[in-house]
């Protein structure tokens, strides 16, 4: 069995320290256009010299710094550039060529003088201030040589990645094959989003927020059925995930008559790496993994509450899906920020609760969202952070700086 005591801090390293270990996911290939936020399967190296040129960064005149020594200078403009352009100009002394930026600097040249600081002149240009070597152009290399890692294996895809992609010539990429997570929603009073809930009954909404988590966070989400507070019900859904990559109960894992969930799993044999953890939402959750004929599923049971869910999904599901994914990790962005109002807990837990970050140029400024306990979603939705209180907080005292913990 787990321990029952793990910190916040314990409870996140186990979690990671399993991340680690997970075996490299298969591969496949994905067009370009496909692959944001996919996590990749190959190095990106330069298939040439980035720039492949001394290349302009401005409009104007390629020139000699030597020619700019004495001013104003004169010098004859031999030709245009443009980008795109390969042109057979060098220049000798007392010769300018027009450029423009991107265009590939004549040789000869060794800087650009900017549109703004010339007149032309009939065939002169005419130049008011020295220009120093270097000026204006990225020299050939400069970004990287032929050859040079650009991007390494087990980074998730981002806009500039893709254009990485793009600039060394890839339309297609080898990417890690998404993991499955199968989503289990626990609970005899739960009904579907279609069906209308008797009195006591309520919709299940954890399916479907577990399940957008899990393709942010780059996996598959695999719903099953609601199961009832029954434990053979709870098995047998259990079994049917054995082929997913992960399994996520919501439900049932806290100490009421009807909690089935961990004693489901530990007679299948589930080995218990967490049960419980000293946090607040989420205190119950529970991580493990269990036994299959090719390598353990590795499981989480989250409470149910709606709010606790997500919150648990974010601080310790997330890694686990990540790593399955083959991305490299998934560490937790923290910021600081000034805290808007007087803020008192009772000490003992590392709490992460729902709060909005508002900032301006000059500050930023954290408030919690006023709920009404786990399962207020209507007044979570607004939260774009969670405000951390440490455990051994009692007081966080109006704009104190605190910590907050981003969500995507
Ligand atoms: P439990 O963790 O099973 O004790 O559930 C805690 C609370 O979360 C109860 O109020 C449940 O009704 C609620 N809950 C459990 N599962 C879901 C779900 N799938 N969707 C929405 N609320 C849920
Ligand atoms: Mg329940």
């Amino acid at each position: 069995m787990g321990n029952e005591s793990l910190s916040f801090d314990e409870a996140r390293a186990l979690v990671e320290g399993f991340a680690a270990l997970v075996r490299e996911p298969e591969k496949e290939h994905v067009a370009l256009l496909d692959a944001d936020g996919r996590v990749l399967a190959e190095e990106l190296r330069a298939d040439r010299d980035f720039p492949p040129f001394h290349r302009a960064t401005r409009d104007g005149f390629a020139v000699r710094a030597a020619d700019t020594a004495t001013l104003p200078s004169k010098l004859r403009v031999i030709g245009e550039i443009a980008a795109g352009h390969a042109r057979e100009i060098a220049l000798n002394a007392g010769e300018a060529a027009e450029i423009m930026t991107g265009a590939p600097l004549p040789d000869g040249a060794d800087g650009v003088v900017m549109v703004e600081y010339t007149r032309r002149d009939g065939e002169f240009v005419v130049l008011d201030r020295a220009m120093r070597a270097g000026e204006n152009f990225v020299p050939r290399g400069a970004e990287a040589r032929a050859g040079d890692l650009l991007l390494e294996a087990r980074e998730r895809l981002n806009p500039a990645a893709i254009a990485i992609a793009a600039s060394v010539g890839k339309a297609s990429l080898a990417v890690f094959r998404r993991p499955v997570a199968a989503i289990l929603a626990t609970g005899d009073e739960l009904v579907e989003v279609g069906e209308n809930p008797l009195p006591a009954q309520i919709r299940n909404s954890n399916g479907y927020s577990i399940a957008a988590q899990v393709r942010r966070a780059g996996g598959d989400p695999m719903v099953l059925p609601i199961v009832r507070d029954h434990e053979d019900a709870i098995r047998s859904a259990v079994s049917s995930a054995k082929s997913a990559d992960l399994l996520i109960l919501s439900g049932g894992v806290s100490m009421g008559k009807y909690d089935l969930v961990e004693q489901v799993l530990a007679s299948e044999g589930a080995q218990f790496r967490m049960t419980g953890a000293k946090i607040q939402p989420g205190k119950p959750i529970v991580f493990g993994t269990l036994p299959r004929e090719y390598g353990d599923l590795p499981f989480f049971g989250l409470p149910g509450n709606p709010i606790s869910t997500m919150v648990t999904f974010d601080l310790f599901v997330a890694p686990v899906l990540a790593a399955l994914g083959g991305a490299k990790d998934a560490p937790l962005r923290f910021a600081h920020a000034k805290i808007a109002e007087d803020f008192k807990v009772a000490p003992g837990l590392t709490r992460f609760l729902p709060a909005v970050l508002a900032s301006s140029a000059a500050e930023t400024r954290v408030s919690v969202v006023p709920w009404h306990g786990s399962g207020d979603l209507a007044a979570v939705v607004k939260a774009n952070c969670y405000l951390v209180v440490p455990p051994d907080a009692a007081v966080l005292a109006k704009d104190s700086m605190v910590s907050v913990l981003l969500k995507d």
